[in-house]
This record gives C-alpha cells, structure tokens and sequence, in this order.
C-alpha cells in the first residue's frame, strides 16, 4: 500500500447495469458509493406480473443494502441525483453533494410518447413497481365493475383492454390479462351458473 486513499466511484442507479457494474469494480481497491432514488432494485422483466396481479411487489423487489451486502467496500445512499458538477466532480442529489473520483451513470431509461405526453395519464408506462401498482388497480378494477353492473344488470358489455406496443411486454402483458379473464376470473365468479360464465 502506498498510503493513498482509494479512488472513490460513485455509480448512480442500482438496476442491471449499476449492480453489475458496482459487483464488478467491487473487487479492486476502490470504494463505492452507489446511489438510487429507490432503497430497492426492480426486476423489471417481471413487472407485468406485478400489474396483472400475478405476483406482489415484494417479489420482484429487493433491498440493494442486501443485494450487495458481501461487500465491504460498498456503500448505499438513497438520493434523488439532480445534477452533476463534472468540473469539480460533484454529483447533486436534493439535499446535498457526493464528491467522486470515477462517476459511473446507470440511471436507465423512460418511456416516450412520442410528443403526445398527454396520453400519459390514460395510459401509464410500466417501468417502475408504481406503474404496475397502478395498471394492477386498473385492470381490477374494470372487472369488479363489470361484476357489479352484471349483479345489477344480469348482464355487461365485454371488456376491452387495449395494449399498445406489441413488443415483449405488450405481448407478455396482453397474454396474461387473457388468462386472467378467462382461466383466473372465472373460477371466482359467484352466483352463476357455470353455463353462464
Ligand atoms: C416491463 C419490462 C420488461 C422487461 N423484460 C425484459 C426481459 O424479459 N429480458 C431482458 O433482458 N430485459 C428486459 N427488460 C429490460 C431490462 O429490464 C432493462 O434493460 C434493464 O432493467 C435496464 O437496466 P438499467 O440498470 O439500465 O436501468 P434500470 O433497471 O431502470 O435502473 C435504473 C436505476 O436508476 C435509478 N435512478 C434513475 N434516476 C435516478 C435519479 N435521478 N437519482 C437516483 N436514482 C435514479 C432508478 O431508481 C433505478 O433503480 C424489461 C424492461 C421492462 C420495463
């Protein structure tokens, strides 16, 4: 050892790419400080099943103290990063400065709409354990609608969810809300008759 302080890295984001970069750099002389908004890392594969009730947030959520807990060299801050002052190697968070020597940014993406942002709250993204909490309320709560209207009515109109965006998630997405409605529902559906369901 030469006596001088190890290089500090900051890494901002603890998704993929910040826990992997973090467990990589972690095995060298160097600290790490790695900060997220979020005390938790989201498996965000696995978001749709979140939304469609398939799964609870807790399964898909982890604390990143406990993701990288065999670490000695690694340090955890929850922040809202805001800023960076690459000059004097700053990075601002909300409520305060991290000073570093290597700045890893990680901090993922965000859905578009394409200039239409408007759409947004018709139509929520699925990024974060919010948005599938949120699609999760919605979609429930168009099927106990329905329930309702068919108790009082004897009858409803069909649902109709629309998923734009056919890839992996749209289609995951769209595949799972089939079999909710017609393997998951219908077996809780009450005071009916199985011919009618
Ligand atoms: C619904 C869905 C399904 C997917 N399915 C698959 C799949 O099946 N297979 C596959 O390979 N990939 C899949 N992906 C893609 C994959 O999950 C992403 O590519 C990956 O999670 C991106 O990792 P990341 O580290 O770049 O970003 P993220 O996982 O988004 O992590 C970014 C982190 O940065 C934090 N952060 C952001 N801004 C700030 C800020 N200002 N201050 C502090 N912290 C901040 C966030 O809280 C977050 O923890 C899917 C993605 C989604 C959304």
């Amino acid at each position: 050892m030469d006596g001088k302080p190890s290089p500090h890295v900051v890494v901002i984001g603890a998704g993929f790419g910040g826990l992997l970069a973090t467990r990589t750099l972690a095995r060298y002389p160097v600290r790490v400080t790695v900060i997220d908004r979020r005390n938790f890392h989201t498996f965000q594969p696995l978001l749709y099943q979140v939304a469609t009730a398939g799964l609870s947030p807790g399964e898909i959520a982890a604390p990143i103290r406990w993701i990288l807990r065999g670490y000695r060299n690694v340090q955890v801050l929850l922040g809202e990063v805001e800023d960076f002052d690459l000059a004097r190697k700053i990075v601002k968070l909300r409520d305060g400065d991290i000073p570093y020597d290597y700045l890893i940014v990680a901090a993922g993406a965000s859905h578009a709409y394409f200039g239409h942002d408007e759409w947004e709250p018709l139509a929520p993204g699925l990024k974060t354990v919010e948005d599938a909490i949120e699609i999760r309320r919605r979609v429930l709560l168009a099927f106990e609608l329905a329930e309702r209207d068919a108790a009082e009515t004897g009858r409803h109109a069909p649902l109709n969810f629309v998923v734009v965006g056919g890839g992996p998630t749209g289609v995951e997405l769209a595949g799972t809300l089939a079999e909710i409605a017609h393997n998951v529902l219908k077996n809780e559906l009450f005071g009916r008759p199985v011919a009618q369901r």
